[in-house]
């Protein structure tokens, strides 16, 4: 028993030089039916690791049958990963607009009158059959989206997110592989989903509220939100089936194809604790994991211009006071104060990410800490 692999190209763009790009597909079918799970990397052009991740998912999936299909998307964004600025990937905003990539994709049932309508029909039903109708419902409103959106022309912001939001419209579990400036490893988890996040354990969480603020996470798990507050109106309890999770796989601009080994250990270990995968892969560490609500995920900004020295890494733990950077002004010379200066942690927390620069203007981001963490 293999499993089936499946390539496919779906054209994005074509650029004024008359060149395409496009999106790779790859569809691997195992030999039973089981649930679909829907990966993809580098919606932000410089996050890079997922593709490392992939790379190695592929390896495992030439010889490991799984149990129902995985689609899986590398370099999801081809337009940000080419778009280089010197040396570096400026991945994380459309060059054009200034838009952020991950913050353009539609809520496209909220306060929908289909929802509402569907709940009505679907009431009596059980849990299976609302859940593979309510598919069918998504991807024809997808769709109807797509053609509104593209009326006047394929508008190119929106159209890339559309595209993948349908891709992963029929899918039960979705991953959407990123990264974090220079950063440790962490997840994004809807409150819906605390408990069943650890399953796909990583050792930092960031609990987020069910709520839509344009990330891929949150318009693929609000539809499943929003038919559930619809059922819940008409007096039936819902579990929602699906899950979505935004996976922070370290630092940007690098891969590594050792660490991506471990990382793929983390993903092959929730496909077999969603019976995906009979073999359990090897154990992954789970001795230390902390989580903080999203109201505690606290950034720094930087008090001054200046050069920074970060004095504390990712994922390390730190004391109120503890110093988190040392920055350098010479224009402080001038003022007859001192150069060097501290930047000194408000409470206690674990630094999750800081900026990926030692140049840093006033006001940027500078770090980005948990604080009031609990296991
Ligand atoms: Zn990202």
């Amino acid at each position: 028993m293999t499993n089936i692999i499946n390539k496919r190209k779906i054209p994005l763009r074509e650029q004024p030089s008359g060149s395409e790009l496009s999106l790779k597909v790859i569809e691997v079918d195992g030999s039973f039916e089981g649930p679909h799970c829907y990966i993809q990397a580098s919606v932000h052009g410089a996050e890079h690791q997922g593709n490392a991740v992939i790379y190695k998912l592929l390896e495992y999936l030439e010889t490991n049958p799984i149990i129902g299909k995985i689609t899986i998307l590398p370099m999801a964004n081809p337009l940000a990963l080419d778009t280089k600025v010197g040396t570096y990937t400026f991945g994380r905003f459309n060059a054009n607009t200034g838009d952020n990539w991950n913050r353009l994709y539609f809520d496209f049932t909220k306060s929908s009158t289909e929802i509402s309508d569907f709940a009505k029909i679907h009431i009596d039903e059980d849990d299976k059959v609302i859940g593979k109708e309510y598919k069918k419902l998504l991807k024809k409103l997808i769709l109807n989206k797509k053609a509104e959106h593209t009326a006047y022309g394929p508008k190119y912001n929106g159209l890339l997110n559309l595209t993948l939001q349908e891709l992963a419209t029929d899918s039960d579990y979705v991953l959407d592989l990123h990264t974090g400036p220079i950063a440790t490893r962490y997840l994004y988890v809807p409150e819906y989903l605390e408990k069943k996040s650890d399953d796909l354990y990583f050792p930092h969480r960031l609990i987020i509220p069910n709520e839509f603020g344009g990330a891929m996470d949150e318009a693929t798990f609000m539809p499943w939100v929003n038919l559930q507050a619809e059922l819940k109106k008409l007096g039936r309890d819902y579990e929602i089936p699906f899950e979505s999770y935004t996976v922070e796989l370290g630092s940007e601009e690098v891969i590594s194809l050792r660490e991506a080994e471990e990382d793929l250990l983390h993903i092959l270990n929730y496909l077999h604790h969603r019976g995906m995968i009979k073999e359990a892969p090897a154990a992954v560490n789970t001795s230390t994991h902390v989580k903080c609500k999203l109201s505690d995920y606290k950034t720094y900004y930087a008090p001054r211009g200046a050069l920074y020295d970060y004095q504390v890494s990712p994922g390390q733990h730190f004391k109120k006071g503890d110093v988190l950077a040392i920055g350098i002004n010479f224009e402080n010379l001038f003022r007859n104060e001192p150069v060097k200066f501290e930047v000194k942690a408000l409470a206690d927390g674990v630094l999750i990410n800081h900026y990926p620069s030692s140049s840093v203007q006033s006001g940027a981001e500078l770090i980005q800490v948990m604080e009031n963490v609990y296991v």
